[in-house]
């Protein structure tokens, strides 16, 4: 297993956010999870926990055959809000905007990006496509709220490179 932390911005003066990104197996073929995107849910996490033990295990017995990212806590700028007792994490504060909506849309410019590109190699489409992909998230403005900062640099940018 590699954990890799991808710091966030917007922290508080002495205080710093991460990003986790548990990696299991080797190989070309990828998938990606991850949980509580809305950071009340909690259950997504407590699943996300128990795959991780046994995605360890698995991978300790080599039976996997491809690689598995784990991102266990989408939403750590969610997870730490908590109001007169109540935990929250739906909307960030500033905007009062939904941490699960309004996606910045890639598909048209991915799309145009690739253009008639694609074949008949599956591996070579995918690679393409997450080429443009990573192209097309590297084009976007700067985060200018934590919102665009979990969006943008969080569960966007997984799972397509390295
Ligand atoms: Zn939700």
């Amino acid at each position: 297993m590699q954990r890799i932390d991808h710091p966030l911005p917007w922290s508080h003066l002495g205080t710093e956010r991460t990003l986790s990104v548990f990696r299991y197996g080797a190989g070309t073929r990828k998938v990606y999870i991850q949980a509580s995107l809305h950071a009340d849910e909690l259950p997504g996490m407590r699943t996300a926990w128990e795959l991780k033990q046994r995605l360890a295990e698995l991978e300790t017995q080599g039976q996997l055959q491809g690689i598995i990212e784990l991102v266990p806590v989408a939403n750590p700028i969610g997870l730490d809000q908590h109001l007169q007792g109540s935990h929250m994490g739906r909307f960030e504060l500033g905007s009062g905007k939904n941490f699960n909506r309004s996606f910045v849309e890639l598909g048209a410019p991915v799309a145009e990006l690739i253009g008639d590109r694609l074949g008949n190699d599956a591996c070579a489409n995918t690679a393409l496509i997450r080429q443009a992909m990573g192209q097309v998230l590297d084009g976007l403005p700067a985060p200018v709220s934590q919102l665009d900062a979990i969006k943008w640099r969080g569960v966007s940018r997984f799972g397509l490179g390295d």
